[in-house]
């Protein structure tokens, strides 16, 4: 072999070095950065930071893209792996309050990724069907199904959040919830379903001036509902009931993540490399063929 690369060789070795250098911009890895911890108290946390992240808005956006084929691949190989009698998934928990950008994580973070291995489901007010089984009835409903990654967009901790700040049950009803919930992902976890869970945070006053644009652009009015006035009045009280969520219900095998969200772009670094770091932990291969390659080589070339 001569030490000579050709064209390609060097074009992807750029490549590389230049996604090095953008994954370098994390100063700790994602999980870590992010991950809750007990002296973490979200009451004071600094919504426009970037925990864990020295790169600019430029940087972020361009290792989002940069990762965004590796993220695909894996989400294939889990789709292939439940094609094969694997048992593996993924369930991405999304909580925050209105104009948090839940939603824009679905669309440009899970858009990556093939839709035909994502089942997406927003949990709203409980409907009456919904209202006549326990809180955790639809939400088994909609895990996703082996080799999927399942994306909820609010969830079961709804019943810790709204429920609490709104007085929709009693006091001793709803604290019961955190060790049924701790109790019900340990079940998920351990028949195979990693939980990431994100807590996003917008300040109050971000939160004013994207309900102000809403309310000032005639494309967003639709997203705009005269009720999360009533949940904005409350803010206080739902920093107290995330507080309590994160510290009864951040367990090992199902931890919380915290992330900042006034910066958009930093949102969706941040679950990107969150879901790219729990697909990556599953170390899947390819399934191998369960018929005989050559036969079917043969088979075809005749046929
Ligand atoms: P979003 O604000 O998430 O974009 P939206 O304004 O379109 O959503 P929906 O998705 O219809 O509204 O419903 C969200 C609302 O449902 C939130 O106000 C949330 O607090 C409420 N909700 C969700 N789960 C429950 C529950 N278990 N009990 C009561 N209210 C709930």
């Amino acid at each position: 072999m001569s030490g000579r690369h050709s064209k390609h060789d060097l074009e992807s070795t750029r490549d590389d070095d230049a996604l090095r250098d953008l994954e370098k911009k994390w100063t700790d890895s994602p999980a870590r950065a992010l991950r809750w911890h007990k002296d973490l108290d979200v009451r004071g946390l600094d919504c426009n930071s970037a925990p864990g992240y020295d790169g600019d808005k430029s940087d972020g956006e361009e290792l989002v893209a940069a990762h965004a084929d590796e993220l695909s691949e894996l989400q294939e190989r889990l789709f292939a792996d439940g094609r094969s009698g694997g048992t593996r998934s993924v369930l991405l928990i999304l909580q925050g309050l209105d104009t948090a950008g839940k939603g824009g994580i679905v669309r440009h973070v899970v858009g990556l990724v093939d839709p035909q291995g994502v089942m997406h489901r927003a949990f709203g007010v409980p409907t009456a069907e919904e209202a006549s089984h326990g809180y955790l009835w639809r939400i088994r409903n909609a895990l996703p199904r082996p080799g999927y990654i399942g994306v909820f967009d609010r969830s079961h901790y709804e019943q810790v959040l709204v429920v609490r700040v709104d007085g929709l049950e009693p006091e001793e009803t709803w604290r019961a919830h955190y060790d049924e919930i701790n109790a019900f992902e340990s079940e998920l976890a351990a028949a195979g379903t990693t939980i990431v869970k994100v807590a996003m945070f917008v300040s109050k006053d971000e939160q004013k001036a994207r309900l102000a644009e809403r309310l000032d652009r005639p494309d967003k009015y639709w997203k705009y509902n005269p009720g999360d006035l009533k949940t904005r009045a409350r803010f206080g009280d739902y920093l107290d009931a995330y507080q309590e969520m994160l510290e009864r219900t951040s367990t090992d095998v199902a931890p919380w993540h915290v992330v900042p969200a006034d910066k958009k772009w930093f949102a969706r670094l941040a679950v990107t490399e969150l879901l790219l770091g729990a697909l990556r932990a599953l170390d899947l291969g390819w399934p191998p063929a369960d018929f005989d390659v050559e036969e079917q080589k043969t088979l075809l070339a005749e046929s």
